[in-house]
């Protein structure tokens, strides 16, 4: 690693994220943890877009990424490893409902790198696009414990319902996509994370007796995609938008949200366990307070435990 420069840039990525406001926005919104004595539908954040939605009966893993690679390993391309020990504390952690799927929304290393991983440690297969099986190849997934899906494909698990939506990446990186492609041969791990190419991008759209769900964990859109659908939640991925009020009206003022959770901003470059700290690019505060004015209740998630969203009261 050339020290030097790491020295210059974590000053300015200090800098840059974290902050007060931010904070205070995010505590303001917090989801009550107190009531999971009552019946409904269950989310764990376990930070970046990765959630576990639960109903008691069946877990689904979304975009499981805790290992949270430092920015200069990111940056020079150095090999990125998967952190098992915290990917099986964080197993333990969320509890022990059986998890059915490990699904992944799109082949970034920030939601697919340790998915294999948690799919290994809690038997379920991993779901998601060629890409995503070419990672789980890689990491020595059997192919029996592999699902590939395609866009329109539904997958019902226990009580839920999984619909899968092609989307698109959003402009995260200087108004580009990075790390355009697919992943065309089985990725054996330890990689850098240019190797972790996008895929096909997809929304998930989650229905359960008690409401919906829709997971949109990258932060562009297809225009129309959601013409005719609902979602009384969506756990929104907000880092790499473009404009915010677009973003709004494509996705949860589109599907008539109830509840608008953002998901997908915070420090991913930063060990959770060290605190939660907000990407500057993700302009948390505007974001939230865009929403508001839009005349959407955003809610926030703590960072794992468990909160009920459904049903929306
Ligand atoms: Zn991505």
């Amino acid at each position: 690693m050339n020290r030097s420069l790491t020295c210059v840039l974590l000053p300015i990525l200090a800098a840059a994220v974290g902050g007060c406001a931010p904070m205070d926005v995010y505590r303001s919104h917090l989801l009550p943890t107190g009531n999971q004595a009552e019946p409904g539908v269950f989310v764990t954040w376990l930070g970046t877009a990765g959630v576990l939605v639960s109903d008691g009966t069946t877990g689904i893993l979304i975009d499981p990424y805790v290992s949270r690679s430092g920015l200069c390993r990111v940056i020079f391309g150095m090999k990125l490893h998967p952190d098992r020990d915290l990917i099986r504390q964080w197993v333990a952690r969320t509890g022990s409902v059986p998890i059915r799927a490990v699904v992944v929304s799109h082949s970034h290393f920030d939601h697919a790198l340790d998915a294999p991983f948690f799919a290994r440690e809690t038997g379920a297969p991993l779901v998601g696009s060629r890409s995503t099986r070419n990672i789980g190849l890689g990491a020595g997934l059997p192919e029996t414990q592999l699902m590939t899906v395609q866009p329109g494909r539904t997958m019902a698990l226990g009580a839920f319902t999984l619909t899968f939506l092609e989307s698109a990446h959003g402009p995260a990186l200087f108004g580009r996509v990075p790390y355009p492609g697919t992943i065309s041969e089985p990725l054996i791990p330890p990689r850098p994370a240019g190797d972790y190419r996008l895929g096909t991008t997809f929304s998930i759209l989650i229905t359960h007796p008690c409401g919906t769900i829709l997971h949109h964990g990258s932060a562009g859109f297809v225009t129309g995609m959601y013409a005719g659908v609902r979602s009384d939640v969506v756990l929104l991925g907000i880092t790499g938008r473009g404009d915010t009020g677009e973003y709004l009206a494509q996705v949860p003022l589109q599907v008539k949200a109830r509840t608008l959770i953002p998901i997908h901003f915070d420090d991913f470059f930063h060990p959770l366990g060290e605190g939660l700290s907000f990407l500057y690019t993700s302009r948390f505060a505007e974001f939230c307070a865009t929403a508001g004015e839009s005349g959407l209740a955003v809610r926030t998630l703590p960072v794992g435990e468990q909160v009920r969203v459904l049903p929306v009261e």
